[in-house]
């Protein structure tokens, strides 16, 4: 059975094809491997399931490959929970992973705490049924960025318990931690039941 990672992402579809590569019986695709361009679905849901389902009932409705899609949002206590779902523009319509960064922590200047968490929706379709997963790690924004692995906030979001930030960190050892690898755990455990049957 192949399943289709709705991202164009090259750091997410790598991140999530290594973490549901192994399962018996499935190939991992991405949108890359297929033999069209497809438009970017527009995600204008104002929470991450909304996002994701919207992304992946698209690419599943245009392919007919079951569809896994995923959104993720920092959550910054000290923000009210902003960005959150606009976490990919929080600097604006041309925001960059630099200049996201650089707004929060400028945001953060004066605030008194920096405690935030990444939380990833996953929504998996096909013609029978749709599925939902989260995963969320907790942590807290650096005063600076340290580490260049990684994407998007990796440089300033130091997890729960490590020293290190997720940029700091080797691909296995964030996936093995994070927000996106713990919603990938619960959907493969999700899917089980419906792969082996
Ligand atoms: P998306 O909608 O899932 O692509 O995520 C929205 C934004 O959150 C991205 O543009 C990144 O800036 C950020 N983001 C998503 N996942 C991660 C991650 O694993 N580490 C750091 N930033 C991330």
């Amino acid at each position: 059975m192949n399943i289709l990672l709705a991202t164009n992402n090259p750091h997410k579809a790598e991140e999530l094809a290594a973490m549901l590569a192994g399962h018996d019986g499935v190939r991992v695709i991405t949108l890359a491997d297929l033999p069209v361009t497809l438009p970017e679905p527009i995600e204008d849901g104002d929470t991450l399931e909304a996002n994701a389902y919207i992304k992946a009932r698209e690419i599943f409705n245009a392919t007919g490959i079951p569809t896994i899609a995923d959104d993720t949002g920092l959550e910054v206590d000290a923000l009210g929970g902003a960005p959150g779902v606009y976490s990919a523009r929080y600097a604006g319509p041309d925001a960059t992973y630099a200049s996201n960064c650089a707004r929060l922590l400028s945001d953060l200047a004066s605030a008194t705490g920096r405690a935030a968490r990444f939380r990833t929706v996953i929504c998996y379709t096909d013609s029978f049924r749709t599925l939902f997963a989260e995963g969320i790690v907790e942590g807290e924004i650096t005063e600076e960025p340290h580490g260049d692995g990684g994407f998007g906030y990796d440089p300033l979001f130091r997890p729960e318990g490590s020293v290190r930030t997720f940029a700091e960190m080797p691909p296995d050892q964030k996936n093995a931690i994070s927000h996106r690898g713990r919603a990938i755990a619960g959907i493969r455990e999700t899917l089980a039941p419906y792969l082996e049957g």
